[in-house]
């Protein structure tokens, strides 16, 4: 049996390392992931408010109190609506980020080495793992939770957890409804920047009237446009990943799993009921803890030769291993 290969994050592999080092996070690490899941938290929190203030109480204020769940919202139906808009994108993105913060990214169980359905040569054990389990191909040890993943995309410091296939739809979900957050944060705010000036009958009083809210407000759009590139960056990512069927770790490997159409594997990652790929529910997995790595060459060959790959055995309920490829099947 091989040593298992392991990361230290997305951007370093040990590959070539037999020795076991076990990363140690410093309290200035701890601190640092610490604060940045504070800081995402609060900069939601304060735009959500900043915009209410700013664009909606200001522009859509109306004297009859609209008492939708909160008391005290006075706007009229056009800021009603706006509200409304506004607040499904932050709720959404507060549940996603704290889903794929706080729930399983995937950590291997104690499953038995599938002894008998795959060759030795495939069955490796995590040397780094204190009781030494059966790692899949599929999986890899991170060294910051010190513990093996199932198709382990990469240790996220943003939201101090692993992304596997288990929380990879919340942390996709994440960006999603957190990049249209920020357009709608930057619509609003500009829109009212706009009725500020129609407002003003003098250009000059624009700039007396500069307070410090103003200035935080265009602090916002700033940082809301330096947010969306960022996550233009992660989305396109993902969106790579999820095209070859590669996890950011494996793609440092230069393997692939076995190729599928992109509806195919978005199901894989968001669930086979296409009515709750937009909301962060939990997904029914379609995947299985035997799934293999490919280099391009070999995918290219058994394309080329017709041959099956060894995946399309395990829903094959006419196989003779049927039940005994279902017990590896991710749940
Ligand atoms: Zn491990
Ligand atoms: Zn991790």
């Amino acid at each position: 049996m091989q040593e298992s290969d392991s990361y230290e994050s997305i951007e370093s592999s040990d590959d070539d390392h037999d020795e076991v080092k076990p990363y140690k996070r410093d309290y200035c690490d701890i601190f640092l992931e610490r604060m940045l899941s504070v800081v995402t938290v609060v900069l939601l929190i304060l735009s959500n408010y900043l915009v209410y203030q700013f664009f909606l109480r200001r522009w859509f204020k109306e004297d009859r109190k609209f008492y939708l769940m909160i008391r005290g919202i006075e706007l009229d139906n056009t800021g009603t609506c706006l509200f409304i808009f506004y607040q499904i994108f932050f709720f959404l993105a507060i549940i996603s980020y704290f889903k794929a913060s706080l729930s399983d990214p995937g950590l291997m169980k104690n499953l038995e080495p599938p002894v008998g359905l795959l060759e030795d040569s495939l069955i490796n054990f995590c040397q780094k793992c204190e009781d030494k389990k059966w790692k899949p191909q599929r999986a890899h040890h991170c060294k910051i939770c010190q513990k093996c993943v199932f198709r382990m995309d990469h240790h996220c410091r943003w939201i101090n957890n692993c992304v596997g296939l288990k929380n990879q739809k919340y942390f996709i979900l994440f960006l999603v409804h957190c990049e249209i957050y920020c357009i709608l944060i930057i619509i609003y705010l500009i829109f009212s920047a706009v009725l500020l000036y129609q407002n003003t009958p003098k250009l000059f009083m624009l700039f007396i009237g500069i307070t410090w809210k103003h200035i935080v407000a265009i602090l916002f759009i700033i940082l809301s446009a330096l947010f969306i590139f960022l996550i233009n960056e992660f989305l396109s990512d993902q969106y790579d990943c999820i095209k070859t069927n590669q996890t950011t770790v494996e793609s440092f490997k230069k393997k692939f799993g076995r190729p599928h159409s992109f509806f195919n594997q978005l199901q894989i990652v968001f669930g086979q009921d296409q009515f709750y790929w937009l909301i962060p529910t939990k997904p029914k997995y379609s995947c299985n803890y035997l799934e293999l790595l490919y280099k391009a060459e070999e995918l290219v060959e058994t394309l080329q030769s017709n041959s099956d790959f060894i995946e399309d055995h395990f829903n094959d309920q006419q196989s003779e291993y049927y039940q005994s490829f279902r017990k590896y099947r991710v749940s």
